[in-house]
């Protein structure tokens, strides 16, 4: 099945054809993983997703694949030792979005975690996880600490903990998960909004009325299965199928900033301590260092969080308060992002103490919902959610199923041999991209960023038509993002393909006349629709730096 933009009316309407054994309604990273883990047990896989792929809160996470290890100190042993072991199983099945970043976490007299509790806690943290010898958890003194980090307040500074995390690119990850579903046979394509559900006459869930959000037409998709995967919108789906009853979703919205290195030279990551008792991060990555998150009750539209001034003020104080020589200020703020957790309610819980964990729940229809967890977590929610779905469809149908096949399954691009040959891989493309007209160090971003899709990548790079106004390197990214990821609209492109405009924003102000041009082009769009268009990508720009009036 084809993943252009150009297709997807003929991939819809093929879906409104079909019956399948799975429809799966969100594609964030839980759906994403739940539609790869169906397909390659052998079942027929729909999947739709009423934005852009990972436009919900799989693109707007703190990015890193981790255990949580806050969540020790709420007891949540099991999580963390569940999620804890995924990140390695991610790591390896995708090293090119996913590598492995050492994190600090400095000890201060009457902080949050005391010398020994750290020690005690990075030690279990390590042991739950599986960690490997060489990635062990090592205990620094004051001044090993600083010498990691010399930026960090000295008053009070007693130590540091230094253990391994995974950082990841969250966007890219669900777009490679999704990728590699669609190669496998799912059909399956954004905007597209299930609007109702469809039923038997048992009042059984038999599929949902979908619309396509860019041509607008209606499709019925039909499924013996249908998964609500929906992220913060699952508790709006159930309350379509009439079963929002029992526990229910709680919206906390957390904000991430991101400043010039030139401003908060940050050398590494380190987890820290606010002046308010929470814990926050600070990440180097691609000459800026971002920093976050906050943690506050959310209930407006989940589509649009946006960073309000309190936010960004929170998190600048949070970095004066831990980093002092550090004097950045709002005029540093080059970009943010915001995104919203779908937990799940817990009554008198503020929102850093609500849990993290995962819950599926079944209505009487036979929508299976499944809410909560982590990114970091998703390929073991599918395989607890597509368990369910075989037993049930063993169960009705009489079909039978292969086990979970995920653990050693690559995901698109992620086929390089092994984590291990990831460097030589990148060293091999970076060589190779001569032969294209890209220079050497082009080769290697693009080989590091899409793994073994580079060669697709490479390949466009033959078509390069210099009139398009487009560098060499922005045209194979546009078009492999047009033609082999299904990206429809600019903000597709500058947000969740490529990140640019979080973590390049200046490199988005260059060229989005010129994306927009080509794309207008490409599609044939009206001048109407260039025009709306290009405004979106204005507005998330403005966004980007401080909610709008009006939003929060
Ligand atoms: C600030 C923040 C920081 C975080 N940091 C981390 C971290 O560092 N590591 C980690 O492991 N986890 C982290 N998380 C958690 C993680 O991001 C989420 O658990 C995960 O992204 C949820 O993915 P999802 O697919 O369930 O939801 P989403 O990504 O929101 O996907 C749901 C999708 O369903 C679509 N949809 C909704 N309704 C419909 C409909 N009717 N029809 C079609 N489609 C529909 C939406 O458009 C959306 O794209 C963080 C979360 C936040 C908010």
């Amino acid at each position: 099945m084809t993943f252009s933009s150009k297709q997807r009316s003929d991939v819809l309407q093929t879906m409104s054809e079909k019956q399948y054994d799975l429809l799966v309604i969100g594609g964030g990273i839980t759906g994403s993983g739940i539609a790869l883990d169906a397909i390659s047990r052998g079942m027929t896989v729909a999947l739709v997703e009423m934005q852009d792929f990972a436009a919900g809160t799989s693109s707007r996470s703190t990015k890193l694949v981790h255990g949580g290890l806050r969540y020790l100190k709420q007891f949540e042993v099991k999580l963390v030792a569940e999620v804890g072991r995924e990140r390695a199983i991610v790591y390896e099945n995708g090293p090119h979005v996913t590598t492995p970043e050492w994190m600090l976490l400095p000890i201060y007299r009457g902080g949050t975690f005391g010398k020994w509790s750290t020690s005690i806690g990075l030690w279990l943290y390590d042991r739950l996880a599986g960690v490997k010898q060489s990635e062990r958890r090592t205990m620094l003194n004051a001044r090993q600490t600083l010498e990691k980090e010399p930026l960090l307040k000295r008053d009070g500074l007693i130590g540091g903990g230094y253990y391994v995390e995974y950082r990841t690119d969250d966007a890219r990850l669900t777009i490679e998960v999704v990728k590699k579903a669609v190669e496998l046979g799912v059909d399956a394509v954004n905007y597209v909004k299930a609007e109702q559900f469809l039923y038997d006459e048992r009042g059984r869930i038999t599929g949902a009325r979908c619309r396509d959000m860019i041509g607008g037409r209606v499709y019925d998709i039909r499924a013996k299965k249908v998964v609500n995967a929906a992220g913060p919108w699952v508790d709006a789906l159930r309350d379509k199928d009439g079963s929002k009853t029992g526990k229910r979703l709680q919206l906390t919205k957390g904000v991430h900033i991101v400043i010039d290195q030139k401003r908060f030279p940050l050398k590494q990551a380190v987890y820290f301590d606010t002046p308010d008792g929470r814990m926050v991060f600070a990440i180097p990555r691609d000459g800026k260092t971002y920093v976050g998150t906050t943690d506050t009750f959310y209930d407006d539209d989940p589509a649009h969080p946006a960073m309000t001034e309190e936010d960004r003020d929170y998190l600048l104080q949070a970095i004066h308060y831990m980093f002092p020589s550090v004097g950045v200020t709002a005029d540093d703020v080059e970009s943010s992002w915001a995104g919203v957790r779908p937990l799940i309610y817990e009554e008198g819980k503020n929102p850093s103490e609500i849990s993290r964990k995962d819950e599926i729940w079944t209505s009487p229809s036979g929508l299976i919902t499944i809410a909560g967890g982590k990114l970091t977590g998703y390929r073991k929610m599918a395989e607890t959610v597509v368990d369910l779905v075989a037993k049930q469809l063993e169960k009705e149908e009489g079909n039978t199923f292969r086990p979970c096949q995920t653990k050693q399954l690559p995901i698109s691009g992620g086929d390089v041999g092994g984590s291990h040959r990831l460097p030589v891989f990148i060293a091999e493309k970076a060589k190779e991209a001569a032969r294209y007209g890209l220079t050497e160090e082009q080769g290697a971003r693009l080989a590091k960023q899409y793994g073994t899709n580079v060669d697709r990548l490479f390949a466009l790079s033959n078509e390069y038509d210099r009139s398009s106004g487009l560098t060499r390197e922005t045209f194979v990214r546009l078009v492999y993002a047009i033609e082999e990821e299904m990206a429809v609209k600019p903000v597709d492109y500058f947000i969740r393909r490529t990140g640019a405009l979080l973590f390049d924003i200046d490199s988005v102000r260059r060229e989005k006349e010129a994306v927009v041009a080509f794309m207008a082009r490409y599609f044939g769009w009206t001048e109407e629709e260039r025009d709306m268009y290009g405004k979106e990508l204005d507005q998330e720009l403005r966004r980007a730096v401080l909610a709008e009036e009006g939003e929060e």
